[in-house]
């Protein structure tokens, strides 16, 4: 008799099992063999006996960890054997620097793992590709309908208003170092800002990965090399957990911003007594999660990381198959 469909991939709370080649899609524990999807700290934990993932993850995990035992690196768009006769392929997500979707094929069953992923233009990693298959594995971080990313262009000018408004004071942004940061840095050179953009000590060797790996940010600045004077008129960016601390002392009298898709709610950035929220997201809002599952057309989409239960009855009402899965550990508050 032959097995049951899919059963040779199993959701577990600790992440993905991929059964005949008993590895992991990014476990939230050190497990002997790992697949990642991407460099966030949610996806990619230290200490797996082998890891394989993109160059830039890899390169991406190094720097957080201080070690690279095991790295293993698949390229876009090449397949890697694993054992048990299982196929693995990495197809860009569209979310950071390296970030990709898992292709697993074994015995003719095609299932897609997105990790996180967003549809949007960004100038710092290659869009998102559709891929056919079976089982579609999506997030659904904003996976309510309320979540509407507005078009980055229109972030950038509010961002790039109220500095022009304010040559006195400087606008401080946080922003999540791995990502978020250098693709804000990104999108302002194109909306034509060339002046230095000033970074916290945090965000230095993140965006030194990005522009060794092909990303140009433009004239970056360290924060503490210069004098409170020197920054009037600047772009300062931070990590979220900065805003509103002591450092940012040292700065100009700073309007405070963020940039995140959780900006869309109001209470948020009133917590972090954010005056300019940035509504910028690197994961898909509701209509890039909605459009993705009708594309992709897969035969089930298995809903996770992140608000299911919407998501999941919007599947249900346009007669497409769908199961929620409880994996933990997955949380992207800055995102
Ligand atoms: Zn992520
Ligand atoms: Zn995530």
């Amino acid at each position: 008799m032959a097995a049951a469909p899919f059963s040779w991939i199993r959701p577990e709370p600790h992440g993905i099992h991929v059964v005949p080649a008993d590895c992991w899609v990014d476990p939230s524990r050190a497990v002997d063999r790992a697949l990642v999807t991407h460099g966030h700290a949610d996806h990619a934990r230290g200490g797996h006996g082998q890891t394989v993932a993109t160059p830039e993850t890899l390169a991406i995990m190094k720097l957080r960890y201080a070690t690279s035992d095991g790295a293993t690196p698949v390229r876009y768009g090449e397949t890697i054997r694993l054992p048990g006769e299982v196929d693995a392929t990495y197809i860009p997500a569209g979310h950071v620097l390296g970030s990709a979707q898992i292709l697993l094929e074994h015995a003719g069953e095609r299932v897609v793992v997105t990790g996180d992923y967003k549809r949007r233009h960004d100038p710092t990693c290659p869009p998102f590709a559709v891929t056919p298959c079976d089982v579609f594995i999506t997030e659904a971080t904003f996976g309510l309908p309320v979540f509407c990313h507005p078009p980055i262009q229109e972030e950038m000018a509010k961002l790039l208003d109220r500095l022009a408004a304010h040559p006195e004071r400087c606008v401080l942004v946080g922003a999540y170092a791995l990502g978020k940061a250098q693709r804000v840095i990104a999108e302002l050179r194109r909306a034509g800002h060339a002046a230095p953009i000033y970074l916290h000590g945090a965000m230095e060797k993140m965006c030194r990965l990005y522009e060794e790996h092909g990303v140009d940010l433009g004239e970056l600045r360290l924060v503490a090399d210069h004098s409170k004077d020197a920054m009037r008129g600047s772009i300062v960016v931070c990590p979220p957990s900065a805003l509103n601390d002591r450092w940012s002392r040292r700065l100009p009298e700073p309007i405070t911003a963020m940039a995140s898709g959780w900006m869309r709610i109001r209470q948020r950035a009133r917590q972090r007594n954010v005056e300019l929220p940035l509504v910028i997201s690197d994961h898909a809002d509701w209509g890039e999660l909605t459009r993705t599952i009708e594309e992709v057309g897969a035969e089930e989409n298995w809903i996770t990381h992140g608000r299911e239960d919407a998501l999941l009855r919007w599947c249900q009402l346009h007669q497409r198959r769908a199961r929620a899965l409880a994996l933990v550990g997955y949380e992207d508050e800055d995102d």
